[in-house]
């Protein structure tokens, strides 16, 4: 049976750090796949071999929605991270298709915000 997907506001999914906010997912020892967030086992080679690891947090974002229905609008959205991996969260200030994005936006731990490295385009 299929445990339900991580709770990503949980503090253990994108602790905070000396050096900020970090990703923490985890590497296949066996074929050396990426996953965020963490999952017990490598969905390629189906392994529990994995390790924690924390993950390059810059990316560019691919997709991004307003939501209206709460008092104050929100935006969440897809990062396509550098690592080949492509993160869902919040989505804090000024943004468009394809701007640089790095986690550490404020409220919920998977916010991303607009880089200090620009757009990518
Ligand atoms: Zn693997």
């Amino acid at each position: 049976m299929l445990e339900p997907w991580n709770d990503l506001a949980a503090p253990d999914v994108a602790p905070i750090t000396e050096d900020g906010r970090q990703m923490l997912g985890v590497r296949c020892t066996t074929c050396g796949r990426i996953d965020f967030p963490a999952v017990p086992f490598c969905r390629v080679c189906l392994t529990e071999t994995t390790v924690s690891e924390a993950l390059d947090p810059d990316g560019v974002l691919y997709a991004f929605t307003t939501i209206r229905t709460a008092a104050e609008p929100y935006m969440v959205g897809y990062v396509d991270l550098d690592n080949g991996l492509r993160a869902f969260g919040h989505i804090a200030g000024e943004a468009g298709i394809g701007t640089r994005m790095t986690l550490g936006g404020p409220g919920l731990p998977i916010t991303f915000m607009a880089s200090e490295k620009g757009d990518s385009q």
